[in-house]
């Protein structure tokens, strides 16, 4: 008998295939990042079609094939359908799966970014936590988790916590002080080095409550993004564009 395999997954990416048919990349708990061919889904009336959408989450019953996954059944168990309610909600959460597909490998199994995931859209669902500081949040813990984590304790070089202003450098993933820094490092207020360490460390939910205006913390985003893009080798996030116009006409 053919071998069956269950986990939970996420569609992070949906295209169609030929006339009825979808290929999903599916971030699951048990197998990575996979791609599972969903035959027939787009036929009138296929109940496959709601666990086959962008952001919907299922237990999965799969067979192996040459090339892909295929689904033995599977059963809905978030749609996230009040993602779909707001422009502003669907581009955070199309952002979110787009960084999480750039930043790992196929069949990669990384359960704490799986978690994460699922917890940083919940969070968007529920609207409680600012959009710029949930982005913060899932960029900075996102790149952490892949192992890029920003060292923020001290300089990297020296060590020393006392300087009269702080530099961030990309290529070296850390804070320098102003005896270290080098050309290619970027001043940073040291408020936002204490902010960058609770993005990474407090859960979504607890990011909000801070002193730090909206336009220092898009500032710090542009910084943080061209480090994600950096440590990732990509040049362009197309899902951010879409969402940087959002940001750009009403930071919230
Ligand atoms: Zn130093």
């Amino acid at each position: 008998m053919e071998e069956t395999l269950k986990t939970e997954g996420i569609v992070i990416k949906s295209s169609r295939f030929k006339e009825n048919s979808k290929i999903l990349t599916v971030l699951t708990q048990r197998f990575g990042k996979i791609n599972i061919m969903a035959q027939g889904v787009m036929k009138p009336n296929s109940k496959a079609l709601a666990y086959s959408e962008v952001f919907s989450t299922s237990e999965f019953i799969l067979k192996k094939g040459r090339n892909f996954y295929y689904i033995i059944s599977a059963d809905l168990i978030n749609s996230h359908y009040f993602l779909r309610e707001s422009i502003e909600k669907m581009a955070v959460g199309f952002y979110f799966l787009d960084l999480v597909d750039k930043s790992i490998p196929e069949e990669e199994i990384n359960i704490k970014i799986y978690n994460m995931l699922i917890v940083a859209l919940n969070n968007l669902e529920g609207r409680e936590v600012d959009y710029i500081d949930l982005v913060l949040g899932f960029e900075l813990k996102l790149i952490s988790l892949i192992g890029y984590k920003p060292y923020l304790v001290n300089c990297m070089d020296c060590h020393t916590n006392n300087s009269n202003s702080w530099y961030f450098d990309i290529e070296q993933g850390g804070i320098l002080c102003s005896n270290c820094k080098t050309k290619e490092s970027k001043y940073i207020d040291y408020k936002h080095v204490n902010k960058m360490s609770r993005y990474i460390n407090l859960p979504f939910n607890e990011l909000s409550n801070d002193t730090v205006n909206s336009e220092d913390k898009y500032k710090l985003h542009n910084l943080v993004y061209k480090y994600i893009q950096t440590k990732l080798d990509i040049r362009e996030i197309k899902s951010w564009n879409i969402l940087k116009d959002l940001f750009e006409n009403s930071i919230t």
